[in-house]
C-alpha cells in the first residue's frame, strides 16, 4: 500500500464522505480514512486521523462542500491506535464539546486527552439518516470495534481489513485467536461493501473477508513447515516466511508471527522455549 496516491477527499455514497487524515507512511497506505456519515448539519465523524496539522482546514473544507455545514456531530472511533484517535482532541478544542465514542480501554485511552464516552458490542450510534452498529471485533487491539451501516450494508472494518494488504496482529494488545474469531464474525453479515481505514473500499467484501482468513490459516501453516524444518526464532521464521516481503515489513510480520506462535502455543500445538539469552526459541 506504500505509495498508493488517492485524492484528500472523496465522496463513497450518498452517506459517506471519506477525509483523509494526511498521514501517508509504510503502514497507513494513503493516510487514514476518517468518515463524514450522514446528512443534517451535525454529520457523524468516523476516525479522527494522527492528529496533522493540515486535518482540520481539510475536514472544514469537506464539511463546507459535501455536507453544506460548519462542524462535524459526535465523533465515533474504531479504535486507540494513535492514527485513529490521534486527531481527536484537536477536533474536540476546534469544534467544542461533543461526544467521543468508543470501546473502553482506559490504560490506552489515558494516553490521549479525549473523554471517552464508552460503546459497546451491539450497540447503535444515529446520525441523520445513518443507523451505525458498533461491533467488538478484537484482534488487531483489544477495544476494536467494526461498524455496520444499516442503511447501505456497508462495514466500516477500521483496521481488521484493509484495501490493500494485510492487517499486522501486534504482539502488544493483539490476539490472533481473537482476530480469527472476529473475521468468522464479520462473514455472518449481509455486508454489500467494506470500507476500510486505510485504502480503497471493497466491494467484494464476503470474498475479501474469507481471502484474509484463508491468508492467516496459510500462513499458520508456513510457521509450523518452519519450525518443523528446524527454524527456531521469530526472525529467522520471518526470513523464510515473508521472503517476498519487503525487509521493511519484516519488524511488523514478526508481530504476526509471533502472534501466531502465541495462539498455537495457547493450543497445545508449539511449545516455547525462554530460558537461554537472547530471542524465546520455539518447537512444534
Ligand atoms: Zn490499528
Amino acid at each position: 500500500m506504500q505509495g498508493m496516491k488517492l485524492p484528500d477527499t472523496e465522496r463513497w455514497s450518498e452517506r459517506a464522505v471519506v477525509v483523509r487524515g494526511l498521514n501517508p507512511g509504510p503502514f497507513t497506505g494513503p493516510g487514514t480514512n476518517t468518515f463524514l456519515l450522514g446528512g443534517g448539519d451535525r454529520p457523524l465523524l468516523l476516525d479522527t486521523g494522527a492528529g496533522k496539522a493540515g486535518y482540520l482546514p481539510l475536514l472544514e473544507k469537506a464539511l463546507a462542500r459535501e455536507c453544506g455545514t460548519d462542524a462535524p456531530g459526535d465523533i465515533v472511533l474504531t479504535h486507540v491506535h494513535a492514527d485513529h484517535i490521534g486527531g481527536a482532541p484537536d477536533v474536540v478544542e476546534r469544534f467544542g464539546p461533543r461526544r467521543v465514542l468508543k470501546f473502553p480501554w482506559p490504560e490506552r485511552d489515558r494516553h490521549f486527552d479525549v473523554e471517552i464516552t464508552p460503546l459497546v458490542d451491539g450497540e447503535v450510534v444515529r446520525g441523520d439518516g445513518v443507523t451505525l452498529r458498533a461491533l467488538h471485533t478484537p484482534g488487531h487491539a483489544a477495544d476494536h470495534l467494526c461498524y455496520y451501516l444499516e442503511e447501505d450494508k456497508v462495514l466500516f472494518t477500521g483496521d481488521v481489513i484493509l484495501g490493500a494488504g494485510t492487517s499486522v496482529i501486534p504482539t502488544e494488545g493483539g490476539d490472533m485467536a481473537l482476530y480469527l474469531r472476529t473475521l468468522e464474525r464479520l462473514l455472518e453479515l449481509d455486508v454489500a461493501c467494506i470500507y476500510p481505514a486505510h485504502g480503497p473500499r471493497i466491494p467484494a467484501a464476503r470474498a475479501k473477508i474469507r481471502e484474509y482468513l484463508d491468508h492467516r490459516l496459510q500462513r499458520e501453516r508456513q510457521i509450523l513447515a518452519a519450525l518443523d524444518s528446524g527454524l527456531r526464532t521469530v526472525e529467522a521464521i520471518v526470513a523464510r516466511v515473508y521472503a517476498e516481503t519487503p525487509e521493511f515489513l519484516h519488524h511488523a510480520a514478526g508481530q504476526s508471527v509471533r502472534s501466531h506462535l502465541i495462539k498455537l502455543e495457547r493450543e497445545g500445538r508449539v511449545a516455547r522455549d525462554s530460558s537461554a539469552d537472547g530471542p524465546d526459541r520455539w518447537t512444534a
